[in-house]
């Protein structure tokens, strides 16, 4: 009798064990970037396609490398960010388009979920990284949000890098001002990182929309619209026709029904861009992760460009629908 206890004892508590091992662990660290979503030509020649693809990569790998020490989240996205805003395929930084003017006014924001703390600056023509700029607005600064030529001003005094026109010039984005698009050009960037100690970060920077009119300023850097960040749901960072997220206070709407509703992730994302958004007529997408290093890349666009890396060595960069296919680090 005793025996036969013991023996089923055993069996349960071995098959207890072949279950927990099987549920997959939650990740140590997740970093999600999106280099902007719309209608991305799938005739895209493969060398444009390359370009892109290691633009990712390279802003994926400096966020990355962050998270792998032990760094902190809100580093590894200023850092990923930083990294976009530098290369000139992206509408952000060196790369923005231009206004109706003829100028470069970027606008960017970052949000700390440990603790909400958020920075955003709009309207900036002068600041070689906004992202930074945000950062430090959040970091140094009594407020959340500054504008125009006071954010310049708050630049400089905190030696932040500043650049005039000529760094800003890029022929292809005056070429599309003189052509006089009104749509917005592709390449607005964003990160969400979790860290290992379980911290989000979210952030979000971009040159705006295409010969923009009036001092206009989407979402980007409106907090709860285009970014948003709570160590209790997730980081979100939105890119797309920025009126419609604001509107549709998109990134902290997802937030919400994860902490309220008791929804996934990806139910949250899917139903705000594929429902709410997609019925409304707004076009864009999405880069998300959750407390638990669940992520989300949700798009109604053509395509989106965007890239993932976790600590269990999954990584995946892509444009368009392709399947994600886990794999070892390239
Ligand atoms: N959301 C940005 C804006 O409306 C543009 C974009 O993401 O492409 O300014």
């Amino acid at each position: 009798m005793a025996k036969s206890i013991i023996k089923k004892t055993g069996f349960v508590l071995l098959l207890f064990l072949i279950v927990s091992c099987a549920k997959e662990k939650p990740p140590r660290y997740v970093i999600v970037i999106h280099g902007g979503a719309g209608a991305i030509s799938a005739d895209l020649p493969d060398s444009v396609k390359q370009a892109y693809i290691s633009g990712l990569n390279e802003a994926l790998s400096a966020g990355e490398k962050i998270l792998q020490k032990g760094g902190k989240s809100i580093d590894a996205v200023e850092a990923a960010i930083r990294v976009m805003e530098d290369n000139p395929l992206f509408n952000a930084g060196k790369g923005s388009v231009y206004t109706y003017e003829g100028k470069v006014s970027m606008d960017a924001s970052i949000m700390d979920g440990q603790g909400s703390k958020a920075g955003a600056v709009a309207g900036v023509e002068d600041v070689r990284h906004p992202i930074s700029l945000a950062r430090m607005v959040m970091d140094s600064s009594e407020y959340v949000f500054l504008s125009g030529r006071g954010a310049s001003e708050f630049a400089r005094t905190h030696q932040l890098e500043t650049a005039d026109s000529t760094y800003f010039f890029t022929p292809g984005r005056w070429e599309e001002h003189l052509r006089k698009l009104r749509e917005g050009k592709l390449g607005t960037v964003g990160c969400v990182a979790l860290d290992q100690q379980g911290n989000l970060a979210a952030g979000t920077s971009t040159g705006g929309l295409t010969n923009k009119r009036w001092g206009r300023i989407g979402d980007t850097p409106v907090i709860g619209a285009g970014t948003y960040a709570s160590n209790k749901s997730c980081a979100v960072s939105c890119t797309g026709v920025g009126e419609y997220f604001i509107r549709f206070v998109v990134a902290h709407s997802i937030a919400d029904m994860i902490e309220y509703k008791g929804w996934t992730l990806r139910q949250a994302a899917n139903f705000v861009i594929n429902e709410q958004l997609k019925r409304a007529g707004g076009e864009g997408g999405l880069i998300a992760v959750d407390r638990n290093g669940n992520i989300a890349m949700i798009y109604n666009t053509k395509g989106m460009f965007r890239a993932y890396a976790k600590s269990n060595g999954e990584r995946w960069t892509g444009i368009f629908a392709e399947k994600i296919k886990r794999s070892a680090k390239p």
